[in-house]
């Protein structure tokens, strides 16, 4: 393995050597279609403004330790004039207005969304730390596909299988994690705006970026001042917007353990709750599955993001009988990905969120070795600024360790193996999580077997990581509840 573009500038204008046996020259895409303000305000009632105590933090890129710009952080004045918008609009405005008129609406963010992806695609690299490879052909059209998937709902909501004329719920509280930044907006934002609500939301402290470009988005799109709000801060903002009681709803995206105190902080409070929580999802691969495909979708179910996904496919289950040829073939693989400046366009593996998050993967990744995991990475040279961690396999692994139950969010990957299909089932769904899984075999009778008897709510076969706004994703257990994507996404958004 080797860096790509490594350390943008040092890399500049030089070539890398690839395990390929030749050289990529580096491919940076320009910074220069982006600007970066060095103050963000809040974004209510349809306007950037300071936060009232004026108080403020910063975004840093993480693959420079470079501060891009200081952000408002948000307070109670804040959440309650965003909330006090979001109701005005509400009533008076959205709410009232037709279906195919809010139609019009969402059309045009996704259009917006589309002609300034490029744009999009940079920022989110630069405050990320993600490839712009998956910025660009992941994040960002996938984003647009959402606004325009529930464009084609909002004048048809009669007809989504909830009676007729179901009824918005109002105002919703909505707080989204660092790792999709713009997308997990757009998963939030789509189907709430589209059954008639209105909304406040919070993006993550680490990425607040490409949230106030869709706000600045919002007013291009001209949408009615505070039908959609956008509050930047930490998790004590997260807290006080989901606790105002003039929110009705609340969506939340990120850890357990957070989705764990806003349900006991709203009970009672009659609010509507979807939770999208963490994962530790399985992909297992047997003995008939066609390996080089397998090995892609492996790679693709760890490595995409950094492992960054509560979906990732962290647990490998692989049948003991074809375990050896797998582990081979997989570290070949990983010697040719290329992690280094996330803005080069052949760089496969990008820049680690936060220190904080380096940290938590540094030490799960030192549990997996101190309890007795064989743990392997390709030859790999780290950029000496920002936050990197090298792709890692852990051979040798028990279900009872560490990084076999805990949800690692980065690029680390935990083999274990089984011998029959039964095996494999009781193995999978050794977790409290229930989010996702993946099945790689030839047989189709095999793949409709593990999806009946794996706990987990999407299951992909021979594939992984496929997303689509017509289908709907959400998991079980400590995952949450509810569904987010297709016509079940709109379920949490209305009076059903
Ligand atoms: P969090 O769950 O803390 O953050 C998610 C969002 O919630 C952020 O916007 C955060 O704000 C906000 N938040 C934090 N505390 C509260 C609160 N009490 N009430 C309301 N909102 C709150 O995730 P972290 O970023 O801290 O990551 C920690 C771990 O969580 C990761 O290592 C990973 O394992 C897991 N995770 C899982 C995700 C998933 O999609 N399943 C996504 C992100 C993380 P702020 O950014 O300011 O803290």
């Amino acid at each position: 393995m080797t860096v790509s573009g490594a350390e943008a500038e040092k890399a500049a204008g030089s070539t890398v050597a690839t395990g390929a046996g030749w050289e990529y020259a580096p491919a940076p895409e320009s910074r220069e279609i982006v600007s970066i303000e060095p103050q963000y305000g809040l974004f209510v009632n349809g306007e950037f403004g300071p936060a009232k105590k004026g108080r403020t933090f910063p975004t840093i890129n993480p693959a420079t330790e470079e501060t891009l710009a200081r952000v408002a952080l948000a307070g109670r004045q804040d959440v309650d004039q965003a909330v006090s918008a979001a109701r005005t609009a509400y009533e008076q405005v959205w709410g009232p207005m037709p279906g195919s008129e809010r139609a019009k609406y969402l059309y045009r963010i996704a259009r917006i969304l589309q002609e300034r992806s490029r744009e999009f695609a940079v920022l989110e690299s630069i405050d990320n730390g993600k490839p712009i490879k998956e910025t660009r052909d992941v994040d960002i059209p996938l984003a647009a596909a959402h606004f325009f998937y529930y464009a084609g709902w909002a004048d048809k909501l009669d007809y989504a299988g909830f009676g007729p004329q179901p009824r918005p719920l109002g105002v919703a509280g909505q707080v989204i994690p660092w790792n999709f930044p713009l997308l997990m907006a757009a998963w939030k934002l789509a189907p709430a705006l589209a059954a008639g609500n209105t909304c406040v939301l919070k993006p993550a402290e680490t990425t607040p970026l490409s949230a106030l470009l869709l706000a600045e988005v919002c007013q291009q799109a001209e949408l009615p001042p505070g039908v959609v709000n956008v509050l930047t801060g930490a998790g004590e903002t997260g807290a006080a917007v989901v606790a105002h009681p003039g929110v009705d709803k609340v969506a939340f995206t990120g850890s357990t353990e957070v989705g764990i105190a806003i349900a006991e902080a709203i009970a009672g409070s009659g609010k509507k709750l979807t939770l999208e929580l963490g994962g530790k999802a399985a992909n297992v691969v047997f003995d008939d599955a066609p390996i080089e495909q397998a090995i892609e979708g492996i790679v693709n179910g760890i490595f995409f993001n950094q492992g960054h996904v509560c979906c990732a496919g962290s647990r490998l289950l692989v049948q003991e009988s074809v375990a050896e040829h797998v582990v081979d073939r997989l570290r070949r693989r990983l010697e040719t990905l290329r992690l280094g400046d996330p803005l080069d366009k052949n760089t496969d593996i990008g820049a680690i969120n936060s220190r904080q998050q380096l940290d938590k993967i540094t030490e799960l990744s030192a549990a997996g070795e101190a309890e007795g995991a064989q743990r392997w990475s390709p030859p790999c040279e780290l950029p000496k600024k920002g936050y990197w961690f090298a792709p890692t396999v852990f051979t040798g692994v028990s279900q009872s360790h560490r990084i076999a139950r805990e949800e690692i969010f980065g690029p680390v990957l935990s083999v274990l193996t089984f011998r029959t299909p039964e095996e494999a089932v009781t193995k999978a769904n050794n977790t409290p999580y229930g989010l996702s899984a993946g099945v790689w075999t030839e047989k189709g009778s095999r793949i409709l077997w593990m999806a009946q008897k794996m706990r987990a709510g999407v299951v992909w076969a021979n594939t992984y990581n496929r997303f689509d706004p017509a289908s709907p994703f959400g998991g079980y257990r400590e995952s949450g509840f509810g569904r987010e994507g297709g016509r079940h996404g709109l379920a949490g958004y209305l009076d059903v």
